[in-house]
């Protein structure tokens, strides 16, 4: 039997096939799930171009976090289409030039606003579009970059937005378990997607990772990891872990210089 047989999960941010989303939308249908995947703005052709990439076409919903109206008619359209949903992938991140690169001082509100919006508060937003349908219980998982310690090169104000995430999650989790809704993050090593490379200096981390993880680490390949896990997290084989951040960066977390 597969893992997700049965389930349908909602998966946010499939970009291009290099996406971390993309990794589990098709691990997600190649272990039994039915999915559906959203797209925004200018990027929801192109997650329409991917969608076809995918082992099984899923459908496409409009979904910008920082749109009410679109959050809204999301959350109707599953309502129409599915009525029960089990799971939802958070894949959202995005941060202005002004946010990373070095300028930390220099980066005004409006544009912090704007990453802690969109990478941050978009995990509670997306609880709003599925959890109305999570009458079963449920899972949401979401995507981080390790912030619990450290300032990183070049990451700046996105290292808050991911600080915020954490605690979001931790606070979802809190409410939501009572609906037996589980809310955790997977913490993962860099991969290079188009995020990862709008981010000046993504290289200085790729130099280090594979040399200082315990288990190794490639910026390639291991998105596959990464996938993997957040398909279990999406199974019913956590059923009693939340508000947890699994590390899934081959140990890099672990080690000092
Ligand atoms: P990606 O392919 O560029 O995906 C980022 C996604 O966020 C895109 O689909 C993008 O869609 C979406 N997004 C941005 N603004 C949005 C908005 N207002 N509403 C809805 N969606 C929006 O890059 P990725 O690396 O796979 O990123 C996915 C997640 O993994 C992010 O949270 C990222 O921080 C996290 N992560 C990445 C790495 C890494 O090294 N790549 C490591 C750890 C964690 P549009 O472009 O169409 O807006």
């Amino acid at each position: 039997m597969a893992i997700l047989d049965g389930k349908r999960i909602l998966v946010t941010g499939v970009l291009t096939d290099a996406s971390l989303a993309f990794g589990v939308a098709k691990l997600a249908q190649e272990q039994g799930a039915e999915i559906l995947l959203t797209g925004a703005g200018r990027g929801l052709s192109l997650t329409k171009r991917s969608a076809r990439k995918l082992p099984s076409e899923p459908d496409v919903l409009e979904l910008d976090v920082t749109d009410p109206a679109q959050v809204a008619a999301a959350r109707d359209a599953i309502g129409e289409r599915w009525g029960r949903v089990d799971g939802a992938l958070h894949a959202i991140g995005f941060a202005p030039a002004a946010c990373l690169g070095g300028g930390f001082m220099e980066a005004g509100w409006d544009d912090v606003s704007v990453a802690l919006q969109v990478s941050a508060y978009s995990l509670k937003t997306l609880a709003e579009v599925v959890v109305p349908h999570m009458t079963d219980g449920g899972s949401i998982v979401g995507l981080d970059f390790d912030n619990s310690r450290q300032a990183w090169p070049a990451y700046d104000w996105m290292g808050v937005a991911k600080a915020a995430l954490e605690s979001t999650s931790r606070y979802l989790a809190r409410d939501l378990g009572p609906k037996g809704i589980r809310v955790n993050l997977i913490a993962a090593g860099p991969v290079r997607t188009l995020a990862a490379k709008s981010i000046p200096g993504f290289s200085r981390f790729e130099d280090v990772w594979d040399e200082r993880s315990p288990l190794g680490w490639d910026v390639r390949a291991d998105a596959d990891a990464v996938a993997r896990s957040c398909v279990a997290l999406l199974s019913d084989w956590f059923p009693k872990t939340t508000a947890e951040i699994v590390h899934v960066d081959g140990g890099y977390h672990s080690t000092g210089a």
